[in-house]
C-alpha cells in the first residue's frame, strides 16, 4: 500500500498519480497524459526537453549544498586515493559518484549548471591536497591527471540522457 497523496493543486483530493517530471502528486482532473508519461499541467505545457538543464531555485540550492558537501568530504577521500594504487581509476569512480550525488540532489536535471557544480566540487579536494606540492614545485604528474579524470567523470554523470 502506498501512502495516499494529495493533488498539489487540490490539496483536499487524494490521488496515487504523480507527475513524471517533477514528482508532485496530481489528481485525475489535473493530470495530463503525454507521450512520456503522466504530467502536471505546468510540465505538460512545456515542450519536451525544455526542462532539461533548467533547475528550480530549490534544486539549484540543493545542488550547491551537495557540491559543498562533496568538496569537504572529498578531501579525505582524495587523500586516501593518492595513497592507493590505481589512483586514476579510483579518481574517475569517485568523480562519477560525486557527480551522480550532485545530479540527484538537483532533481536529476543535469545540464550545464549541474555539470559546473560537479566539476568544481570534484576539483576542490584535489586542489586542496595538491596545493602544498604545487607551491613547492614537486608535483607528481599522476596528481595532475587524477583531478582532470575525476572532473570529466563528474561531468559525464550529469550529462543529459
Ligand atoms: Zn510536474
Ligand atoms: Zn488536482
Amino acid at each position: 500500500m502506498t501512502e495516499p497523496m494529495h493533488c498539489y493543486r487540490h490539496p483536499k483530493r487524494e490521488t496515487r498519480v504523480s507527475c513524471a517530471t517533477c514528482g508532485r502528486p496530481i489528481c485525475t482532473e489535473c493530470m495530463v497524459a503525454t507521450d512520456v508519461g503522466i504530467k502536471c499541467p505546468d510540465d505538460a505545457r512545456l515542450p519536451r526537453g525544455a526542462r532539461a538543464g533548467v533547475m528550480k531555485s530549490n534544486q539549484l540550492l540543493r545542488s550547491i549544498l551537495a557540491g559543498l558537501a562533496v568538496a569537504v568530504a572529498g578531501v579525505p577521500v582524495v587523500w586516501v586515493l593518492f595513497q592507493l594504487p590505481f589512483t586514476l581509476l579510483l579518481s574517475a569512480a569517485a568523480g562519477y559518484g560525486a557527480g551522480t550525488l550532485i545530479n540527484r540532489s538537483g532533481g536529476r536535471n543535469g545540464g550545464p549548471i549541474a555539470i559546473s557544480i560537479s566539476v568544481i566540487a570534484t576539483l576542490v579536494p584535489f586542489l586542496v591536497l595538491m596545493a602544498p606540492n604545487l607551491l613547492a614545485g614537486s608535483i607528481n604528474p599522476y596528481q595532475l591527471i587524477a583531478p582532470v579524470v575525476a572532473a570529466i567523470a563528474a561531468g559525464v554523470a550529469n550529462r543529459r540522457i
